[in-house]
Formats: structure tokens, C-alpha cells, sequence
């Protein structure tokens, strides 16, 4: 047997599905040939970390005995007035929460419109007066800035 031919033996040796014949001239083999030996113990090593354990088998009234508490728990949970209770009353309190601040921003907004609207031109003035925006209002009628002025305004 060539190495090559007994690389691919390994696999086949450890899941024990090697035929008579063949295992025992994979085994006069291994028994010469160092290389093929160490890879052989090196995947029979890997092979006992990756081992699948053995299947868990469920008892047999597993399925019945899980659909039986499901159903149990379905009809205390969704049927009980007392959840139904709770379910609303948080529900409501939950819109009471969401409604607060909508609220308050309407009669702050009422409250802040009508003082705008009342001063509003006095503001104007003074922001106007602050920022320096009236050093154009009062130029020489013939100046560069009154026809710059009459522009901007479509005066
Ligand atoms: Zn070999």
C-alpha cells in the first residue's frame, strides 16, 4: 500500500467501515511507515474531541406531557380577566403619557405665539438695532447703499 492510499484509509479505519482485507494491509502499513502512523494517531486525536455523543432520546410522553402545559399556560394567560385588567390599564397609561407632552406643547405654543405676536415688532427692532442691521435705513438718496437698498427691497 502507497501512503497515499493509506492517508485516505485513516478515515475510513477510525470509523471501523474498513474491510478485512484492506484494514489489515492498512495496518502493514502504518506498522513501516512513520508519517502515515503519526497522521493516523494525529486524526484518531482530533476525531475523540469532535466526538458527536450519543443521542438523548425524550421519555415517551415528553410531546404530550409539553403540549398539555402549553395549553395550560395559554388558558391561564390570555382567558384571565385579571391580565385582560392589567393589559389596559397600562395601555391607558401608556396614551396618558404619550398625550402629556402633546398638550403641553399646545398651550406653550398659544402662550409663546401670542407674546410674539405682541411684541413682535419691538424684537425686531431691537435684533434689527443689534446686529447693526440699520446702518443702510438712513443714506443719502443718491448714495451707493440707497440704490443698493432700492434693490434688495424692490423699492
Ligand atoms: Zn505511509
Amino acid at each position: 500500500m502507497h501512503c497515499q492510499k493509506a492517508r485516505q484509509a485513516i478515515t475510513l479505519y477510525l470509523d471501523k467501515e474498513l474491510e478485512k482485507a484492506a484494514e489489515n494491509e492498512f495496518l502493514g502499513h502504518i506498522k513501516f511507515c512513520v508519517k502515515c502512523r503519526e497522521e493516523m494517531e494525529f486524526r484518531s486525536r482530533i476525531l475523540k474531541y469532535v466526538a458527536i455523543p450519543e443521542p438523548i432520546e425524550p421519555s415517551p410522553y415528553f410531546f404530550s406531557k409539553v403540549k398539555a402545559k402549553i395549553k395550560s399556560i395559554e388558558g391561564h394567560s390570555i382567558f384571565s380577566p385579571a391580565r385582560w385588567q392589567l393589559t389596559f390599564a397600562s395601555a391607558g397609561l401608556f396614551a396618558i403619557m404619550a398625550l402629556v407632552p402633546f398638550v403641553a406643547s399646545i398651550f406653550l405654543g398659544n402662550i409663546y405665539m401670542s407674546q410674539t405676536t405682541d411684541t413682535a415688532l419691538v424684537s425686531n427692532q431691537k435684533t434689527k438695532t443689534a446686529l447693526g442691521l440699520d446702518v443702510f435705513d438712513e443714506l443719502p438718496p443718491d448714495s451707493l447703499g440707497a440704490t443698493y437698498n432700492e434693490i434688495i427691497r424692490g423699492v
